[in-house]
């Protein structure tokens, strides 16, 4: 079978995916996207919730035009959301201002693989990426052959396998569904034996919420669906369709990063804050630098490391002071509730505040 040839393979089409995608197509090169699933988007892994411009530009101030990344379409709201409730094993409830939206993430992915295919990006569905074959990349579909290759396949990424470059250490694994009924417009993060080591939230969308528990697997007495089944005991869930589960990338940024006519994108990238596990605004940040590295590389001959320096530059300054302290909470909060909830009294509002937003607790 002859390959087809392209400058740019993305392999996975998710938000990392499309946005390199896009943008590199819009900077006039070739691009080829391959996504093993049949359709963008589903089945959805995710608890579907998106910071507002504001909070993104809060915590990453060094990411340029957010207002063009971030143009999400109303449709694609389902409820905004005003705040963050973190609540301790006892239940005391810290409520922190915070704005964003839920959407629905088969949606969501599917607009963004949309706005590749407009700039130019061929997208191939039903199609994984394999393996590398002397000079070509075989895919299930056949042989394409690119000048830059890049890992948007999430946290398993199977392109940083075969390529030498890392893959994100113990990721942590979480599980959601859809609940049907009327929810406050707060995204509710629940904390201690719940969900050892990370939370079980409720994330409100139009008459219904998005549901689910993540955990440390090294924290774990039992598995992730007993966690949730007994977080949707607790909370009196009535569940519409099944549960999914994936894996959250929870030791901060990796390096490297690119090699040799690759680079690796978003969770497969461990582009996720350690202290929420949220990845999505920073798959599509990170999507784009990776574009414009791209783009650089291809028509004016730049080092592709220059890609690495824009992520150390915009991502990895929070994404430090994320994993850090997580490591922190880690270390001393985590493991039994007594101790979650004394930590939790002793941090207060203001100190959680800065946590949730990728801030060093302290001063
Ligand atoms: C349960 C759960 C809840 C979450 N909740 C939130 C949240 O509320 N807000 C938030 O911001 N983040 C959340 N996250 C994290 C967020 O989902 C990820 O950070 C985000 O999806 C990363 O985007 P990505 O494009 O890097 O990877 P993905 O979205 O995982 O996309 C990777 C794509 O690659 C495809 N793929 C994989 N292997 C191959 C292959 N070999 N060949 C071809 N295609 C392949 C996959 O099918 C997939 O479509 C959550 C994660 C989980 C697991």
């Amino acid at each position: 079978m002859s390959a087809l040839k392209t400058d740019v393979l993305v392999v996975g089409a998710g938000p990392a995916g499309s946005t390199v995608a896009r943008y590199a197509a819009l900077q006039g090169l070739d691009v080829t996207m391959v996504e093993r699933r049949s359709r963008v988007g589903v089945p959805v892994r995710c608890g579907e919730f998106m910071p507002s411009i504001e909070e993104i530009r809060d915590m990453f101030p060094a990411s340029a035009d957010l207002e063009e990344l971030f143009d999400t379409p109303s449709g694609l709201r389902r409820r905004e959301i005003e705040a963050i409730r973190l609540v301790t094993p006892k239940g005391r409830a810290y409520d922190i201002p915070f704005q964003g939206y839920s959407t629905d993430r088969d949606r969501f992915d599917q607009h963004l693989a949309s706005l590749a295919v407009s700039a130019g990006a061929e997208l191939i569905t039903s199609c994984a990426f394999q393996r590398r074959e002397g000079g070509l990349f075989q895919t299930s579909e056949g042989p394409i052959e690119a000048k830059v290759l890049v890992g948007a396949d999430g946290p398993g990424s199977r392109v940083a396998r075969e390529m030498g470059l890392p893959l994100p250490k113990s990721p942590y694994p979480a599980v959601t569904a859809q609940a049907e009924g009327d929810f406050e417009p707060v995204l509710t993060m629940f904390f201690g034996g719940i969900a050892p080591g990370a939370y079980g939230w409720i994330i409100p969308k139009d008459g219904g919420a998005n549901v689910g528990v993540g955990h440390n697997p090294r924290l774990a007495e039992r598995s992730t669906s007993e966690y949730f089944r007994r977080f949707a005991a607790d909370q009196g869930f009535n569940l519409r369709g099944g549960l999914g589960g994936k894996h959250v990338p929870a030791q901060g940024p990796m390096s490297p990063i690119h090699g040799e006519g690759v680079l690796t994108v978003g969770d497969a990238a461990g582009h996720v804050m350690a202290v929420n596990g949220g990845g999505v605004p920073l798959a599509m940040i990170g999507g784009r630098l990776a574009a414009e590295a791209i783009a650089g590389h291809l028509h004016r001959g730049e080092p592709l490391s220059l890609y690495e320096d824009a992520c150390r530059r915009v991502l990895f300054p929070r994404l430090r002071s994320a994993a850090w302290t997580k490591l922190l909470a880690d270390t001393f909060a985590f493991g039994s509730d007594l101790r979650t909830e004394w930590c939790m009294l002793s941090l207060g509002r203001r100190r959680m505040a800065k946590m949730l937003r990728c801030r060093f607790p302290f001063p």
